[in-house]
């Protein structure tokens, strides 16, 4: 055991603060002691962007023991909590609060003997960093001097250390086959383990599914099944047999896409069913996600070498740590832990991805390691591709599938492809999305961090050989100064803009401002794009004139890069042609991109387009502007969904546990884009085992009154103490669930009941969720992003709590496909999917139980169709809620106060009997 740390540790919740000294006293202090102890001293921390929330102080920083622990275990995820981390390194867990802070300093004195132990598991490369961290002067550096030795031989440095991909034939179409139903139930029950029994749901779920691999009979013809699995049938490994038996039989991909990260998480677990060992797992299923979810080598290099200064550039030294092992270099939901980027208040975590479309391909030095090349190729030749929907969109937009990819495909969370499509198929005209254009083609303009250069210096090449080519590179330069620069926001509000474009968006804001009704005090305007004024279509002109001035050479330029590639010159050998084919890509996409902004702009002042739907809009948080722009999105985005995804694929399954609704399969034909297809889908539904009138309960709440921001503050404080914790409150505006959260926090911490906050805690999403997900006393507010995203099965999550009924908001959008869909019935259906959708975070395993309260105290009677057939529901008072959450598991049925779902409130019982096809 290490001598003991010279340092004090500091532990703050909203119930108090407490700091241990290095003699063994623990005191409590006040927030302004707290502040001043911290500033003085090197003190220990637990997550210090969230200590600094509790002390109301930004400025707080110290000896973070999360920055140890990514230093020590790189690609390893602990819960950030005293509780976790003690389970984590398996010492005694601190009893209470005030024992956390003596806690830290055990913790960090713990993971210090990792680094001294002889078996430290993670100990290659370890030495070089520590030593670049120390000339950064992080905190834990003198720490780790005296614990870490210099090793024996030569660090193996990431670099070095990282595999290299192997360039492979293309693999052959497909074999022509429906794999065997009989070989597929045995697959199943091999995959479910000795003596467990197939349910007859999930056998019979299974052999649908197996359908979508026969072979199609006609072109733009795919066997396409949309089938609903009630939550507990196990729909994952029941399309997850019958995909891995056609990819082993046929010798092709399958593609799985989610809409959520948590599950993408999930089915990845689940595929250790099918393959346990993992080395061959790995060749088999591969997760693939957008570029910009992995670390870019060559930006990590650029910032290791001087491109990151200060706090960013220990962040990059922690992620090349990281980076040396992971699993697969994805930055976002991968084995990156998602608190350290946030650690350093995201400073720099961005720029270590490819966001911006500058990889230059076999031009990079380590093109070879790149874990961006290596997904793409493992996915080319793996039996099951884990993706989400909108890559597979992109994707299929982009026409990147080649015989085999996204032949074959299953979207899980299919209730949510509607939503996927309407922001793939989209276009916006927005002042970030023109600065980013304007610096793809010119580079930066200022002395600015990263390797970020402009079309000019990354075809230099091709410049000097084909003079044509060279000259649309100059004439592209030029026109792209047209485009905001730096400042741009700055300046249309102080009436200052520069050049078309900025002008034009300036009139934006002007009829944004003159117009829109504001929903959420402080956040997003819009206004509907219709009778516009004189001066913005007048603005238009000119902008729309700025923007063919530079898809005219970008256009020239992708030309001769084709040229350049069948001339084939002397110098153009296999990395420079990689390179090449790289920017005729990149031009693809940015001309693709202009051409749809081109149209937006033009049709400002015209006829409206009835298949679109147009708004201006203003982008704010608490007040603060940070985007302007013009947006258009499909009025049905199914439509573009069938032609460019669902059409062109041999087989497709789309599955939910709530794909159907009230509207029954119309509705899912209609939200999928089934209905666009030539023939009709096949339909598939197979009811939940669970017994949710014995699991769950719907609690109405009628004495809150709308508005009253104290009165709802005090009813989710009541509800949370009457749950003893495990609460997820849900809220349609950021603002009111801070304005809750301000009120209640104190007084929950104090009763030993933490409350977490999305959009409050300086945290990511997935670790808020994490941390609920661990202390069964926590409990988390949070958005819509929380609906459908949350899979928390167990104790933890015992009671969900929604502001009131989920109204859509009255967007531009939404009025204009209300108006198209059905008027009042459009909103029903919206409704409905959101008290569906909040509801089915309540009982995720056959032993979950919990109750769902919503505050409201006209919740039409006919929307009670969302909940489950036979789940009672019953209106009342705050005190009745709470009273019966005290008490503990949902009354049965029938006894005499209960409504039922399907009786009492005439529910046509949409959960019914399996259809076969
Ligand atoms: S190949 Fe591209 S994405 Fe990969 S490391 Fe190099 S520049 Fe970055």
């Amino acid at each position: 055991m290490t001598a003991s740390l010279p340092y004090p540790a500091l532990h703050a919740t909203h119930g108090g603060i407490w700091l241990a000294t290095p003699d063994g006293q623990t005191h409590a202090l006040s927030r302004g002691e707290a502040i001043a102890r911290a500033a003085d001293t090197p003190t220990i921390l637990l997550n210090a962007p969230m200590v600094a929330a509790r002390l109301g102080f930004a400025d707080l920083s110290g000896l973070d023991i999360l920055e140890l622990f990514a230093f020590v275990h790189p690609a390893r995820f602990v819960v950030p909590t005293p509780a976790a981390l003690a389970r984590w390194l398996d010492i005694a867990p601190p009893t209470d609060d005030a024992a956390a802070a003596g806690f830290l300093r055990r913790a960090a004195e713990t993971l210090l003997d990792h680094v001294a132990a002889a078996d430290w598991a993670e100990r290659d490369g370890a030495w070089a960093c520590a030593q670049a961290l120390g000339r950064l002067r992080w905190p834990w550096s003198e720490a780790l001097d005296t614990h870490l030795k210099s090793p024996e031989r030569p660090d193996r440095w990431l670099f070095s250390r990282l595999p290299e991909w192997d360039e492979a034939a293309p693999r052959p179409a497909p074999r022509n086959l429906t794999p065997d139903p009989a070989q597929v139930t045995a697959d199943l029950a091999a995959c479910l383990g000795d003596g467990a029994e197939i349910r007859e749901g999930q056998r019979a779920y299974a052999a649908a599914a197996t359908q979508v691999f026969a072979p199609r009979r006609a072109d733009g013809r795919p066997q396409l099944l949309l089938a609903e699995a009630g939550t507990g049938i196990g729909k994952t490994l029941g399309y997850l047999a019958p995909s891995a038996r056609w990819a082993r039989d046929a010798s092709g991909t399958v593609w799985i896409s989610t809409y959520t990260k948590a599950l993408q998480r999930q089915l990845d677990r689940e595929t250790t069913r099918l393959w346990p060992d993992p080395a061959t797992r790995d060749h088999k299923v591969v997760i693939r996600k957008g570029r910009e979810n992995y670390l870019c080598l060559l930006n990590l290099e650029d910032a290791l070498q001087g491109g990151f200064q200060g706090r960013a550039a220990i962040l990059a030294q922690l992620v090349a740590r990281w980076a040396a092992y992971s699993r697969d270099g994805d930055m976002v939901g991968g084995d990156l832990p998602g608190w350290l980027p946030s650690l350093f208040r995201r400073a720099g975590s961005t720029a270590l991805s490819d966001r911006r479309g500058e990889c230059v391909y076999a031009g990079c030095p380590h093109y070879r390691k790149c874990f961006i090349e290596r997904s793409v190729r493992a996915a080319a030749d793996a039996d099951i591709v884990i993706a989400n929907h909108a890559l597979v969109m992109l994707l299929a937009q982009r026409a990147e599938r080649d015989e085999g990819a996204l032949a074959r495909l299953v979207f899980d969370e299919g209730h949510h492809l509607f939503d996927a499509a309407d922001s793939t198929f989209s276009a916006a005209l927005t002042g970030q999305e023109l600065i980013e254009l304007r610096r793809w083609v010119i580079g930066p303009e200022k002395a600015s961090r990263g390797r970020r250069r402009g079309l000019a210096a990354r075809l230099s090449d091709v410049a000097s050989y084909d003079e044509a080519g060279g000259q649309a590179i100059l004439d592209a330069a030029a026109a792209a100064a047209d485009l905001p620069a730096d400042g741009w926001l700055g300046r249309i509000v102080e009436g200052i803009a520069l050049g078309p474009l900025e002008r034009l968006l300036a009139a934006v804001r002007a009829t944004v401002f003159a117009r829109a009704q504001a929903q959420d005090a402080g956040y997003g305007l819009e206004t509907e794009a219709a009778e516009l004024d004189g001066a913005l279509v007048e603005a238009a002109v000119p902008a729309m004139a700025a923007l063919e001035a530079l898809l005219r050479p970008l256009t020239r330029l992708g030309q001769r890069l084709e040229a350049v590639l069948g001339d084939a010159p002397d110098w153009l050998d296999s990395q420079a042609r990689a390179r090449v084919e790289g920017a005729i890509a990149g031009l693809a996409t940015r001309c693709s991109l202009l051409t749809s902004l081109v149209a937006l702009v033009g049709r400002l002042g015209g006829a409206a387009d009835p298949d679109f739907v147009d708004w201006l809009a203003v982008d704010r948080v608490e007040g603060r502007e940070y985007d302007v722009g013009i947006h258009r999105h499909w009025l049905d985005p199914t439509r573009p969904l069938a032609e460019t995804v669902l059409g062109p694929a041999h087989g497709v399954l789309v599955t939910s546990a709530t794909l159907r609704g009230a509207g029954g399969w119309d509705q899912a034909d209609a939200l999928t884009g089934a209905r666009h297809l030539e023939q009709a889908p096949q339909h598939f539904a197979a009811p939940s085992p669970f017994d949710y009138a014995r699991q769950a309960e719907v609690l109405i709440v009628t004495d809150i009154r709308r508005g009253d921001m104290a009165a709802l503050a005090g009813a989710y404080a009541r509800l949370v103490e009457a749950a003893g914790g495990g609460v997820l409150g849900l809220f349609s505006a950021i603002s009111r669930l801070k304005a809750v959260h301000a009120r209640i926090a104190d007084r929950l911490a104090r009763a030993g009941l933490p409350l977490y906050a999305q959009h409050v805690d300086p945290v990511d999403t997935g670790t808020l969720i994490d941390i609920f997900r661990d202390d069964p006393h926590a409990s988390l507010l949070g958005t819509d992003a929380l609906r459908d995203g949350v899979d928390v099965p167990g104790d933890s999550l015992r009671l969900v709590v929604m502001e009131g009924v989920p109204w859509p908001r009255p967007t531009v959008l939404h009025g204009a496909r209300r108006a198209s869909g059905g008027g009042a019935a459009h909103d029903d259906r919206i409704v409905r999917a959101r008290l569906a959708q909040g509801f089915g975070r309540l009982i995720r395993r056959a032993g979950d139980s919990g109750k769902f309260v919503i505050l409201s105290a006209a919740l039409p009677s006919r929307l009670l169709d969302a909940f489950p057939v036979g789940v009672p529901i019953r209106r009342v008072t705050l005190a009745e809620a709470a009273a019966a959450i005290a008490a503990g598991p949902a009354p049965l049925p029938g006894d005499g106060s209960t409504l039922s779902s399907d009786a009492a409130l005439g529910h046509q019982g949409h959960h019914d009997a399996p259809e076969t096809r």
